[in-house]
């Protein structure tokens, strides 16, 4: 059984009440099986970012559903749902606080001990990124402490999706406002902490998913291209 699967979904978005709805994805479909690593690639603008939002029930589908484990998601807890699920995007958003709380200690949406959150930051690798912050875990970050670069963010949001121990995990454009190093680096982080997950990465460059078991290539929210990395250069 596929761990997810798009049956016929589509979705536009409608701007306001009796605006013209704008369909974004049409009529997708595809499976994916546990621990596979799926790569959705396409120019700017195709419906990859709207996918990943159906899938971690950001919203509904119009048309055709979304399964995870042959259950349809719209039929779930959204809790329960995104407790499987761990989302890194482009900018993640960060609270004005903590280190700590930002990765979930204390925080409402994960609530784990500072135990925890240590063992996770040592499992994405960036322990010893907070540990030289002038005050470790505590380094208050935002408005009123310190402002952290585009890839220290990602290493918080990536141990915070962690945090979840996530089953799948989903990469949304996570390096490409990264310079080339940090993308590198992070990429890195990224790759240690995909391993025993199913994992769906979202890119605009087909070089940055190598290495993805499969490759989803999006145009006009449909699929038109499905294969290996090898299977596409072919095509082209
Ligand atoms: P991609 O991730 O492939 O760049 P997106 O899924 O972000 O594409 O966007 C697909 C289309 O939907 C674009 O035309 C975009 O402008 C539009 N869109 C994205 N988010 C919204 C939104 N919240 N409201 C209205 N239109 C949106
Ligand atoms: P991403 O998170 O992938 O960067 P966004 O949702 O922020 O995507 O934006 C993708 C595109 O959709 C942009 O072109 C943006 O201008 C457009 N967009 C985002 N939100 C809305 C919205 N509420 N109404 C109309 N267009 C939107």
């Amino acid at each position: 059984q596929a761990q997810i699967e798009f049956k016929n979904v589509s979705f536009s978005y409608q701007k306001k009440k009796n605006a013209a709805k704008i369909q974004v994805i049409n009529d997708l479909s595809f499976t994916i099986n546990p621990g596979e690593r799926v790569a959705i690639v396409g120019p700017s603008g195709v419906g990859k970012s709207t996918l990943a939002r159906l899938l971690y029930r950001l919203y509904d589908v119009d048309q055709g559903a979304i399964l995870l484990n042959g259950i349809n998601i719209a039929n779930m807890k959204q809790e329960s749902l995104r407790r499987h699920i761990g989302i890194v995007s482009q900018d993640p958003a960060l609270f004005n606080n903590t280190i700590a709380y930002n990765i979930g200690y204390g925080c409402a949406d994960h609530n784990a001990t500072l135990e925890q959150v240590i063992d996770v930051s040592k499992r994405a690798s960036i322990h010893n990124f907070i540990i030289a912050q002038p005050l470790g875990y505590g380094t208050p970050v935002g408005e009123r402490g310190v402002r952290l670069s585009g890839g220290e963010k990602q290493r918080v949001s990536i141990a915070r999706a962690v945090l979840k121990d996530p089953k799948i995990m989903i990469f949304d454009e996570a390096t490409s406002s990264l310079d080339s190093i940090t993308e590198s680096e992070i990429l890195f982080a990224m790759n240690d902490i995909s391993r025993g997950r199913t994992c769906l990465t979202i890119a605009h460059r087909l070089s940055t998913v190598m290495d993805a078991d499969k490759i989803l290539v999006l145009k006009k929210g449909t699929l038109v291209e499905m294969g290996t990395h090898d299977d596409l250069l072919k095509v082209e």
